[in-house]
């Protein structure tokens, strides 16, 4: 029996979205060709940025498509000379070069005085942006923004998060919001992998991050992927945040048995403010990859929340900047919950952690 435990790593897609982008595969047109065929492709896009728009409260056209968040990322930074972000952002923000980075406080919260006064820094005649990830994805820990965004609108820089862990999980509306750029990934909420888009409130100032066609409004050429496409807007569409009260629920749960069966356990960020499917705990003293392993052996598949694209496990950069102590950086883990959990799991999850940790200490 296998029990997936990985949401925030990728959604498992529903039978209704996979039925769909089967559908599609009976459609040979490219988007871009004029006649009847064609036509036919590009409806299926534009079908899919209209579900997208709905799902996140925005009109269609500020959607542009791209192969995934890091791209989305990658497209927004490189239109800027000035980055601002924070120091728990995903690599594909925190990677780029000339990146001025704002501290978290042990809460896991960007510190916005440090914020403000990195702005206030920033040389007036280049380009400005702020980027703050809405959720983090190994603490689940939910940002500030409306107080963020009021800083960079007094200081008049642009703003852009990477709401890639915070959509289908909390409401994001991004015309309420106020931002004006914002990143989602397909295979988070549901969709298969390769797809994402970048959501641009203002199109007019962006340079194209490819060219070579006049695909997504001109700014990212290429023909466009579309039964991956066709997938996101499916899975925008039967997302509902209904269940995820009931998630909540499940998570809390889990917390509670793996509190009552290992007392030495450490929940992470447990009082701070966090996404409802999202927890991280650890056992001073096991790795957190001895406890992956034991845990995958077990039929558990979670996450130390920083295993890189190559597998490798890293220390958690994300807590580390919150300024832990390295025992618990060092044995952290990832649990994040979906709709295919139950409540059932929770036990047999904490009698499991209970069983490794014996053997662990008894050897
Ligand atoms: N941002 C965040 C916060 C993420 O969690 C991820 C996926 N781990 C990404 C960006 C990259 O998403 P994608 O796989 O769509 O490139």
């Amino acid at each position: 029996m296998r029990y997936y435990l990985d949401y925030n790593a990728s959604a498992p897609i529903q039978k209704d979205v996979k039925d769909y982008i089967i559908s599609t595969l009976e459609i040979t047109g490219n988007p871009s060709s004029i006649h009847h065929t064609g036509r036919e492709a590009k409806k299926i896009i534009e079908k899919a940025r209209e579900r997208i728009a709905s799902f996140i409260k925005t009109e269609k056209n500020n959607i542009i498509f791209t192969s995934g968040a890091t791209e989305a990322n990658n497209f927004i930074i490189k239109n800027f000379n000035n980055i601002i972000a924070s120091n728990i952002e995903h690599e594909s923000i925190s990677n780029n070069p000339n990146i001025k980075k704002v501290r978290v406080t042990s809460e896991g919260y960007v510190d916005l005085e440090h914020l403000e006064n990195i702005i206030k820094n920033t040389n007036p005649k280049f380009s400005t942006l702020v980027s703050i990830m809405f959720a983090n994805n190994e603490t689940g820990i939910i940002q500030p923004l409306d107080k963020i965004i009021e800083i960079t609108k007094k200081n008049k820089v642009l703003f852009h998060t990477d709401a890639v862990q915070a959509v289908g999980r909390i409401d994001v509306n991004f015309n309420r919001l106020g931002c004006d750029f914002l990143t989602l990934s397909s295979h988070k909420i549901g969709g298969p992998k390769g797809a994402g888009a970048l959501v641009v409130r203002n199109k007019s100032n962006l340079q194209a991050f490819f060219s070579g066609g006049s695909q997504e409004y001109n700014l990212r050429a290429g023909t466009e992927s579309l039964l991956a496409i066709a997938g996101f807007g499916a899975a925008a569409n039967s997302n509902t945040l209904d269940e995820m009260q009931d998630i909540n629920k499940l998570r809390d749960n889990f917390e509670k048995e793996l509190i009552e069966e290992n007392e030495d356990i450490i929940i992470i960020g447990q009082n701070s403010k966090r996404l409802p499917n999202t927890f991280m705990f650890c056992i001073p003293g096991i790795s957190s990859n001895d406890i992956l392993i034991a845990l995958d052996l077990e039929g558990f598949d979670v996450s130390t929340g920083s295993a890189c694209s190559s597998g490798k496990i890293e220390p958690s950069r994300t807590l580390m900047a919150m300024g832990l102590a390295d025992s618990i950086v060092n044995s952290a883990v990832r649990v994040s919950l979906g709709p295919y959990n139950i409540l059932s799991q929770a036990k047999i999850f904490a009698k499991a952690v209970k069983k490794i940790k014996k053997r662990f200490f008894e050897k």
